[in-house]
């Protein structure tokens, strides 16, 4: 199935070559070019990535790209026009995935497009691919098949949500993972729930895998960031 491609942009001249050139490479495109409508859309349409301007007609890209961040992960990639947006864009108080700055040619766009796609693609693999085999990690030892983490040989008892959580920490450990990625790789996209779950996970899963929860080790806090894990 054609990957869907959501364009918010109000310029008519870049809407129609980034349409073109995108169709061409067999994207179905949708186009908006006012803030509000882009932002209905990408709600509706629940689009595969969005390619987005930052000045905009009705609501800028950064406030399009902070309401839509509460819910999903969609990528975004953004149209920068002066270098004072690039530096809130690479801020990552954004969270859109990538930026172009116009004028940009339409084969790196499509580059950059590219990457992001494979990039979604390559994380639901890795999450869908039933991992099976007994890890460790540490003084943990993960046991997929009976959904037990082991530490120093003796079961913890963890909730559903601890073992899920857990098991996605160690899957990207050494990665800054922030609260909202967290919530949406363990809740799920569609959780209508605040970071605070997260951190409070965090805190119960702390109590039972650190030697002194006080002062972890395993689950570390990156101040302004998130979490990482340390295997
Ligand atoms: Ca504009």
């Amino acid at each position: 199935m054609a990957k869907r491609i959501l364009i918010i942009e109000d310029e008519p001249a870049l809407q129609e070559t980034l349409r073109y050139n995108l169709e061409r490479e067999g994207y179905q495109v949708m186009v908006k070019g006012d803030g509000l409508a882009g932002l209905a859309a990408a709600r509706e349409m629940q689009p595969d990535l969005i390619v987005m301007d930052i000045m905009l007609p009705g609501m800028d890209g950064f406030e399009i790209t902070r309401l839509l961040r509460q819910r999903r992960n969609t990528p975004i990639i953004m149209l920068t026009a002066r270098d004072a947006e690039i530096d809130r864009v690479l801020g990552l108080e954004i969270g859109a995935d990538d930026y172009i700055t116009k004028p940009f040619s339409m084969r790196e766009l499509l580059a950059r497009v590219k990457a992001q796609l494979r990039r979604v693609q390559m994380e639901r693999q890795e999450r869908d691919t039933p991992q099976t085999q007994p890890r460790t990690s540490g003084n943990l030892t993960f046991l997929p098949q009976r959904r037990e983490v082991l530490k120093d040989g003796e079961p913890l008892p963890l909730k559903p949500k601890e073992y899920d959580l857990l098991l996605f920490l160690l899957a990207h450990r050494g990665q800054i993972l922030s609260r909202q990625v967290i919530l949406e790789r363990v809740w799920g996209w569609d959780y209508i729930g605040g970071s605070r779950t997260v951190d409070v996970h965090i805190r119960w899963l702390r109590q039972k895998i650190e030697d002194d929860p006080a002062n972890p080790r395993r689950i570390v806090t990156v101040r302004g960031a998130g979490y990482r894990f340390e295997g």
